[in-house]
């Protein structure tokens, strides 16, 4: 086997870092742990594009399969410039493990392309779009590998990426991707499902904790698809949403922002990846008592609850310390690195930890391909409140088991998912 290298910092060693720590927790033989340390299949792909001024492009995307044991893999399709293998592959481990942890028929996959979407134009990135998913063709399918959107991706890529499919096919196949448009095959409620899923990870985590989520202070990294939704939801649930912000800058009102009057002015379309770029300078509900805040700064705000809805990597060892929330819902993939998850645990602040906290995304995804398979599509207040009973008992059980073997949700999530996965790996057996 080819040794995958790690740099200390990287996403992928904070993703084997948890695996093996956990791997000890279950007493998993060293074998096992290396079926589970190492993506399946990897492919990078490096493709020439047209652009608009008739000079070509290379471009470099990835997809990787992490593991494949419980169904076909299913993962995002990010487009960002700090795309990298090795973040895609720590991205493909936790969707193993996020399916899992809620029990869907699926494994961990990722994809990503190293670009700045904003920096094209619209048919520049749907010749990159349409290049690139044909470039991984060999390795997608509805049976195979679903991709979803993620960072810098939406809709209308996942449009794309079905007609590119579906024309190399010499049919139509809607259930190749899932977050596509409903006038393509997409679920409602789609869009908004992760926000969502945060919503009712929340209500669950502060009745365990026997916290009002009525009134409570919450602060929000990261304002794209997932941050977003989650904000407004939380907003209607009765929170107090203080302090968003977006890659560049952040405000803070302690009184609260008006959440409704930015979606109400919001112009439909907007920026892919980055929509709020220009237009959280502007956020009409911020108040006249409103602060301008860092990125930084938001993290480390007085506040009942954190909401990372970003990129990996913001909560370290160095800013852990000053984290004054008493709970955080990681949102984001990979937000708290493992030092810094080591900080807040010895200060005792809930963590409810990515692979349940923003697993409402892949669930919905699931409800879509099952729609898209069965050509038959079902009420927006099917898919909430099918959601709502997955979460809510994934959630739980999650916490169950963190009571029982006095474990952090993280570990006991772990837990739950890799004892799944592994069953599945010794049910099917080593081939040949
Ligand atoms: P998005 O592109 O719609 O929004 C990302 C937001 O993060 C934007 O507001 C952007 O300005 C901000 N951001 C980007 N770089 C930043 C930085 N360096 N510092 C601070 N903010 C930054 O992406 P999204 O789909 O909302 O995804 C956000 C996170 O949620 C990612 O970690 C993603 O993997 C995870 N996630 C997304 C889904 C989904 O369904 N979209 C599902 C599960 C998990």
């Amino acid at each position: 086997m080819t040794e995958t290298t790690i740099t200390p910092e990287s996403a992928f060693a904070t993703a084997q870092s948890q695996l093996r720590k956990v791997a000890g927790l279950l007493e998993l033989e060293e074998g096992m742990i290396e079926v589970l340390a190492h993506p399946k299949r990897e492919l990078t792909v490096n493709f020439p594009v047209r652009m608009d001024d008739g000079s070509i492009r290379v471009f470099t995307g990835y997809r990787v399969h992490h593991n494949e044991a419980r169904g076909p893999v299913k993962g995002g399709l990010r487009y960002s410039p700090m795309v990298s293998l090795d973040e895609v592959r720590a991205l493909a481990m936790w969707m193993t493990w996020k399916c899992a942890v809620v029990n869907l028929p699926y494994g961990g996959a990722k994809g990503g392309v190293i670009v700045s979407p904003r920096e094209l134009s619209a048919r520049e990135l749907e010749r990159m779009t349409r290049r690139y998913t044909t470039e991984i063709e060999i390795i997608i399918g509805p049976g195979v590998d679903i991709p979803a959107p993620d960072l810098g991706t939406d809709a209308r890529v996942m449009a794309w990426i079905m007609d590119t499919y579906s024309m190399q096919m010499g049919y139509s196949v809607p259930g190749i991707v899932t977050g596509k448009p409903v006038g393509l095959g997409g679920s409602l409620g789609r869009e908004e499902a992760t926000g969502r899923g945060v919503l009712y990870i929340a209500q669950e985590a502060c009745r365990r904790r026997g916290i009002s989520l009525e009134g409570a202070t919450v602060a929000i990294q990261g304002f794209g698809n997932v941050g977003g939704a989650a904000s407004r939801l939380l907003a209607q649930a009765g929170a107090k949403i203080v302090a968003i912000s977006d890659s560049r800058v952040g405000i803070y009102n302690q009184t609260g922002l008006d959440v409704e009057a930015f979606f109400a002015s919001r112009l439909p379309g907007g920026y892919i990846g980055d929509h709020t770029h220009h237009i959280i300078d502007d956020f009409p509900g911020k108040g006249t008592d409103h602060v301008d805040i860092t990125n930084e700064e938001l993290l480390e705000l007085p506040v009942d609850i954190l909401i990372p809805a970003a990129i990996e990597g913001q909560i370290t060892d160095k800013n852990a310390p000053k984290i004054r929330a008493g709970m955080i819902i990681e949102a984001a993939n990979g937000p708290t690195t493992s030092a810094g998850d080591e900080i807040l645990a010895e200060r005792g602040i809930y963590v409810v930890p990515d692979i349940i906290a923003n697993a409402g995304g892949v669930t919905v995804s699931y409800f879509e391909w099952v729609q898209d398979l069965q050509s038959f599509f079902w009420a927006e207040d099917e898919v909430n409140q099918r959601l709502q009973r997955i979460l809510v008992s994934a959630f739980n059980e999650v916490a169950s088991v963190a009571e029982e073997r006095k474990l952090r949700l993280r570990e006991a999530a772990y837990v739950v998912a890799l004892q799944r996965v592994v069953e599945a790996i010794r049910l099917r057996g080593i081939f040949p």
